[in-house]
């Protein structure tokens, strides 16, 4: 990464802290940059944009990679406009301002990355899987909900409880789709890897 660049992602990042807005944490980042390299991700539909940081990552990770983000929030929108504009990625990341359940998306990606509502991941999944390529791969992010999946559900408020809820029901549907093999992976917030088979 060059030295514009570097400090550019920095800018982002203390933006993303400044601002409260929930980027992805550096151990998961990581492995999602390595994994997009090590299977050849060519194409990737992100949900949930926030301010760039993950799909500038991406596109950061490998020259070839193309990538297609859906963010419903107009401020963050408006924010990575401006970091994709500034990272010069502009011709490789596509951004898409609206509820990505009302997005009308017709391509096909080698991976989709769903990092938006937690309680809606199965309302994406089964919205989305038409984008994916054979072969492809569905990841996720926050699969453990910063550990409140663990947690006994009396200590937990009601709104939390239901999306903790909706969270486990999700992890229960990856588990009992056949069409996919998945791996949940104990990194950074979990992260599972559905594989279409
Ligand atoms: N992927 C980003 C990163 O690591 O840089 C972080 C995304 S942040 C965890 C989740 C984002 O999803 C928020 O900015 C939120 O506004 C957006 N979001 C939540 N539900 C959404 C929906 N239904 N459609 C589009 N965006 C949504």
């Amino acid at each position: 990464m060059n030295e514009n660049i570097y400090s550019q992602i920095k800018e982002i990042k203390k933006y993303a802290l400044e601002n409260k807005i929930p980027i992805m944490v550096d151990q998961s980042i990581d492995f999602l940059t390595k994994f997009v390299v090590d299977h050849q991700v060519k194409s990737v539909l992100e949900i949930g944009t926030a301010i760039g940081y993950s799909a500038i990552m991406m596109a950061l990770s490998s020259p070839d990679i193309k990538i297609t983000t859906i963010e419903r929030d107009q401020e963050r929108y408006m924010e990575a406009i401006k970091n994709v504009k500034k990272t010069n990625l502009e011709d490789r990341i596509t951004l898409i301002f609206n509820d990505a359940l009302d997005a009308e998306v017709d391509d096909t990606f080698d991976l989709i990355f769903l990092d938006a509502a937690k309680g809606q991941n199965i309302h994406f999944f089964e919205k989305f899987e038409k984008n994916l390529k054979e072969n492809g791969f569905i990841i996720t992010d926050n699969m453990n909900f910063h550990g409140l999946i663990h947690q006994e559900e009396e200590m937990l408020s009601k709104n939390l409880r239901g999306l903790v809820r909706k969270i486990k029901a999700y992890e229960d549907f990856l588990k009992n789709n056949d069409d996919y093999e998945v791996k949940f992976i104990e990194i950074g917030d979990g992260i599972s890897v559905a594989y279409k088979k």
